[in-house]
């Protein structure tokens, strides 16, 4: 029989929250930036492994709901959700900038509807990909959608609709309310 590990008998179960607080002090020396590379390195053979194991609906399903869940996360942790509208978006846009994940605008907002159009130039995930003839920023959809969906209390879904693997220079995104 194995020995037990006392250490180990009472560990909690990990959740996101927990594994982001744990990144926060634990690199004295080499601090707190990755290059994009790594990022990208990460991301993309991620996706290429679920697409090879699931198929690629699974895995942009899978990419989505983790931007969600991420988009969430992000909303609870560095915006006030108390703020309105415009002073919501103008800090979004500036948290986005100081991570680095892209510049974001609000192109068109519906009062009535909820709906509305974002763009994010120097996206983290796809600047400088060629044409590819298809959108590939599902996991921000999922992000974007958390961030709304975390902010409204409704529950938002966004679709890219240009991207630079579909030859824009943005990544356009359409956000909804899911009726
Ligand atoms: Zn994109």
């Amino acid at each position: 029989m194995m020995e037990e590990n006392i250490f180990l008998k009472n560990r909690k179960t990990m959740n996101l929250a927990d594994y982001m607080k744990a990144q926060e002090n634990g690199r004295e020396n080499l601090g707190a930036e990755l290059p994009v590379a790594v990022y990208r390195l990460l991301e993309y053979s991620i996706r290429e492994e679920l697409a090879s194991r699931f198929g690629k609906e699974k895995q942009i399903e899978i990419f989505r709901s983790a931007g969600f869940r991420a988009g969430t996360y992000f909303a609870e942790k560095y915006l006030d959700s108390s703020l309105e509208l415009s002073e919501f978006t103008a800090q979004l846009q500036k948290r986005l900038e100081e991570f680095k994940i892209g510049v974001l605008r609000i192109e068109k907002f519906d009062e009535e509807t909820g709906k509305m159009v974002l763009t994010v130039s120097e996206d983290a995930d796809c600047s400088g990909l060629p044409l590819l003839g298809e959108t590939v920023c599902n996991y921000d959809e999922g992000f974007l959608a958390g961030i709304l969906t975390s902010y409204t209390g409704k529950p938002y879904n966004a679709t890219e609709v240009n991207c630079w693997a579909t030859g824009d220079r943005v990544c356009r995104f359409r956000a909804d309310i899911d009726e």
